[in-house]
């Protein structure tokens, strides 16, 4: 079976401290539990940052922090941003400001949903114009399936030219108010991806440990983190840590080996340094 792709998403717009002492909100603490998530296997970081009162937000300064961070460092990790922060005006210059950043994905919502407080409303005209930017800048969309008509509408952009095969989906499942995360639901998407795309699945709450298990016997990737939640079970409070290891963990029971980071930019058929310096060569 293909290698097991895992993305930690340490921060999400909606963990506080107050839910979750273990939440990593500043770019030291969001440095520090991406470092130690990519030690136990993970290989891409889907970030999210907050401004001085800890509120969400598409700060591009704020993003460059992280990015920079991670970079001097020289923390091997596929760096994905996300676009979906709140906080903000919805229009491609608030939420798509830091897509020209040292980043090598972006999250692209390819359609509207309802959160339990608030609605992800992302219309074709702002989809169109976000998808563009991040090509622009080299960035491959993460498309993120809160409900199947998102599934469906990514079809139809591609077909039109404003989204590139093959896609990578990100199929969100079990947040209040969008698509339950049963097997059934899991099933049809997984049978209606387009052909040569890639997905991964992501859990909220109790949905997390039976739907990862699923996905990672069907071969597709996942995430994990105190985005999608706080808890480890009913009355242990999650570390991001804890969860990327217990992801390890089913994986490992499974027989599912995990991905290194170069093997995780292959399989997502992302263009890596070595590649292009076997394409220079080559061409020379
Ligand atoms: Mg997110």
């Amino acid at each position: 079976m293909n290698k097991l792709i895992i993305t930690i998403a340490p921060t999400g717009n909606v963990p506080t401290k107050k839910l979750n002492p273990h939440s990593p909100l500043t770019t030291d603490e969001i440095i520090s539990d991406i470092k130690k998530c990519v030690a136990l296997g993970a290989s891409i970081a889907h970030i999210h940052v907050r401004d001085e009162n800890m509120n969400p937000t598409s700060d591009r300064k704020l993003f460059k922090d992280v990015l920079d961070r991670l970079d001097e460092d020289k923390v091997n990790v596929i760096k994905q941003v996300s676009t979906g922060a709140r906080g903000g005006e919805n229009t491609v210059e608030w939420r798509g400001q830091m897509l020209d950043l040292n980043a090598h994905m972006a999250s692209l919502s390819t359609g509207s949903s309802n959160f339990p407080k608030g609605i992800n409303a992302n219309s074709f005209d702002l989809i169109e114009a976000l998808a563009s930017k991040m090509y622009a800048n080299n960035l491959k969309p993460e498309i993120e399936v809160f409900d199947t008509a998102m599934l469906f509408n990514a079809i139809k952009l591609c077909k039109k030219g404003v989204l590139k095969a093959p896609m990578h989906f990100n199929f969100v499942m079990g947040v209040p108010g969008s698509m339950p995360g049963t097997p059934k639901n899991l099933m049809f998407l997984a049978d209606n991806l387009p052909e040569g795309a890639t997905w991964t699945v992501c859990g909220i709450g109790k949905a997390q440990v039976p739907i990862i298990t699923m996905a990672i016997a069907m071969g597709g990737h996942v995430r994990t983190g105190l985005e999608d939640l706080v808890y480890y079970d009913q009355d242990v409070l999650a570390t991001n840590e804890m969860l990327v290891q217990r992801v390890v963990n089913i994986a490992n029971a499974v027989g599912r080996d995990i991905a290194t980071v170069e093997e995780a930019k292959e399989i997502l058929s992302l263009v890596s340094s070595s590649r292009l310096k076997d394409e220079i060569v080559f061409d020379a």
